[in-house]
């Protein structure tokens, strides 16, 4: 479990974390997000123990990072996965790790199995590897010492769909295992897919903390895609009730406004076929590009932090 507790950091007089309070449990997947500059590599840092906080504190299993007798045991991590040593082999990286932290040597082999590097592409240099082979040795490093915690600053940056996949399929089973799994993302649908739970926040300051699906359903337009072979009939019949229709990305309208049911009995009442009717929520994207633009806005009016909350509501509404 980690606990930010009115954590805060400033450089000089700019304050990238602003009194953050959040908790992130076991036994999740929960996803970090915000915008560039939001302050989520500095809140990464404060919980590892990379730079200290200007107020508040963190803990990671209700220890701050300073007082964990073998750190790497706790918690593993993975901010920058170009890291290494490129005159070192992989496998020789991850057996100095264990060596100096207590950590039986056997444990090397056990990772380079767990994250899929072969034992002879481990021995080779780590300076040849490719994006994907570097960020997969960062998580055979963040993993090493079978922490309870892990922590990783957008993981799945530059990978293939494969690389995708796979961090996700680890991510998820880490997590089921009863791990705290704390990752952030600036990929939306793919944090979508990975995240059970989000922190979300915006310029230093806590937007949301809550499950994945209450964020989407609670601050998304519930709307519904319609699709017709008569699509130019349907959408005046539309547009006269009322509704606002646009073209959906996957074809079809998605129309905000009337009901499914509505939209059925309106096309029935004019004789207009309907081959689909189906009622959507908002993707993560889209409901979070809302919060954090209106975050933002909030943010350059400067008004106090409470107001944000009821304010990013109605917005969102
Ligand atoms: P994110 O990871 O969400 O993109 P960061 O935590 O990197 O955000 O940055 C948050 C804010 O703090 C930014 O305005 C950034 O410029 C500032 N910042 C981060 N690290 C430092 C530092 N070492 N010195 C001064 N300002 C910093």
């Amino acid at each position: 479990m980690i606990e930010a507790t009115e954590l805060t950091k400033r450089y000089g007089g700019r304050t990238a974390v602003d009194r953050l309070s959040f908790t992130v449990r076991p036994g999740r997947v929960t996803g970090f997000l915000g915008p560039n500059g939001a302050g989520k590599s500095t809140t990464m840092r404060l919980i590892l123990g990379l730079d200290s906080p200007s107020a508040g504190r963190v803990t990671v299993g209700g220890k701050a990072y300073a007082d964990l007798p073998v750190p790497l045991r706790a918690v593993g991590s993975l901010l920058d996965a170009k890291g290494v040593h490129g005159g070192r082999s992989a496998y020789h990286h991850l057996a100095g790790l264990a060596a100096s932290n207590g950590i039986p040597r056997r444990r090397v082999a056990e990772v380079l199995d767990l994250v899929g590097l072969p034992e002879e592409t481990a021995r080779r240099r780590t300076k040849g590897f490719s994006l994907g082979m570097g960020q997969r040795l960062g998580i055979a490093a963040a993993l090493i010492g079978d922490p309870e915690v892990l922590i990783l600053d957008e993981p799945v940056n530059g990978l293939d769909t494969e690389g995708i996949r796979w961090i996700r399929g680890l991510m998820k089973s880490l997590a089921a295992e009863g791990r705290t799994v704390f990752l952030s993302s600036h990929l939306m649908s793919e944090m979508e897919l990975t995240a059970d739970h989000i922190v979300v926040i915006g310029q230093g300051r806590l937007i949301a903390d809550t499950a994945m699906r209450d964020f989407i359903e609670t601050n998304s337009r519930a709307h519904t895609l319609v699709r017709s072979p008569e699509p130019e009939r349907l959408r005046t019949l539309l547009e006269a009730a009322g509704a606002h229709v646009r073209l959906d990305a996957r074809g079809g309208w998605r129309v905000d406004g009337p009901d499914a049911p509505s939209i059925g009995d309106l096309a029935r009442d004019h004789g207009v076929a309907v081959h689909e009717l189906t009622p959507a929520h908002s993707s993560l994207e889209e409901v979070y590009t809302t919060l954090s633009r209106s975050s933002v806005e909030y943010r350059a009016e400067d008004r106090p932090q409470e107001a944000t909350t009821t304010r990013q509501k109605e917005t969102a509404r």
